[in-house]
């Protein structure tokens, strides 16, 4: 599938199917922790980057097959936002299925009226906010011009105001940028204007291509949930575990979910051992015949080997057989 991947498992939305509506990367920011690499060129206007009805055929599709999901979920290879039509798909998804949805977004465009008008229908929005000052907020999302902090904030304050759904707000925790006591009062004080449902705390668990960042010490960690929960409820960072169970094709889902995000080996190992009950030796067969792709590589982030794809644009490979070509040995 083109634009439907999963279903992953998150402690934060259960079983959740993914569908990524824009090409790589298209975005308003460009996070030092950004997992899809530099943003080559800014996008701030909404566009119908794919076909709204290709797009709702394949969740549509990926509904008859996959049971027991508990969210479907809009994300993209960079704002999803930026996606025009984004409204409407949400409004035919509801007549299709009861599912919940949600929408992952950084959140920058919702000082627009007509953005938040689009998401109104969703169950659960999932903003980002890293920092509680212009200066952190431009040393870690790096804006497109003409995107400001306060338009920012008081974008997240209108669609709090408007929006009867969940709001969870994802709070990416950096250390030794956004992890001080004076960032995390600042981010508090923002935080209790919005009046957001929760807080997901996120941490940098995954490498990023561009830039060296870093996990926070389980000290600021704590440290972090005890500023913010003056303010909010907090969720504890929780590393979420894939499920390829219901995959139809193992090696064209794998490709799916590591093409938009690296993907630590142990989580891939662990889930892909799910679908052979009992049989290593296919195991270690499908990882070999990962590597045999060419289109994968594994990398080392901070002493843990993580899945990513060769070079930007993974492709895709054809078909899932078994292949007999020896694996490319790069780490
Ligand atoms: S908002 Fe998301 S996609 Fe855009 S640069 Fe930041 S992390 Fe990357």
């Amino acid at each position: 599938m083109k634009y439907v991947f999963g279903p992953l498992s998150s402690k934060r939305l259960g079983q959740s199917l993914g569908v990524d509506l824009l090409p790589p990367k298209s975005c308003t920011w460009n996070c030092v922790y950004c997992q899809l690499g530099k943003t080559k060129k800014f996008a701030t206007d909404m566009q119908e980057f794919f076909p709204r009805e290709g797009i709702l055929a394949e969740i549509r599709e990926a509904l008859a097959i996959n049971k027991g999901i508990d969210w479907i979920t809009f994300v993209g290879s960079g704002e999803t936002m930026l996606y025009k039509g984004i409204g409407w798909l949400i409004a035919e998804v509801k007549k299709l299925t009861s599912i919940p949805v949600a929408v992952i977004t950084n959140g920058s465009l919702l000082y627009l009226p007509e953005v938040r008008e689009e998401l109104l229908q969703a169950d659960a929005v999932l903003p980002s906010l890293n920092a509680g000052s212009e200066a952190l907020h431009t040393q870690i999302d790096r804006p497109a011009q003409g995107l400001t902090f306060s338009q920012h904030i008081e974008g997240l304050v209108a669609f709090r105001r408007e929006y009867k759904g969940r709001l969870w707000i994802e709070v990416m925790l950096l250390g030794g940028i956004n992890d001080s006591d004076e960032a995390l009062r600042d981010l508090a004080a923002v935080l209790k204007e919005i009046n957001p449902d929760m807080v997901h705390l996120v941490l940098p668990t995954r490498p990023a291509p561009e830039q060296e960042v870093h996990l926070p010490s389980e000290e600021r960690i704590e440290r972090a949930i005890a500023i913010l929960s003056e303010v909010t409820t907090v969720v504890h960072p929780l590393k979420g575990n894939m499920d390829l169970r219901s995959a139809s094709d193992l090696l064209k889902a794998v490709t799916a979910i590591v093409s938009r995000h690296p993907v630590q080996q142990r989580e891939l190992q662990k889930a892909v051992a799910e679908c052979f009950p009992g049989e290593s030796n296919k195991v270690d067969a499908f990882m070999q015949q990962m590597l045999a792709t060419g289109c994968f590589k594994l990398v080392d982030h901070e002493g843990e080997p993580y899945w990513v794809t060769v070079q930007g644009e993974p492709t895709i490979p054809e078909q899932g057989r078994l292949s007999s070509e020896p694996p490319l040995q790069e780490r």
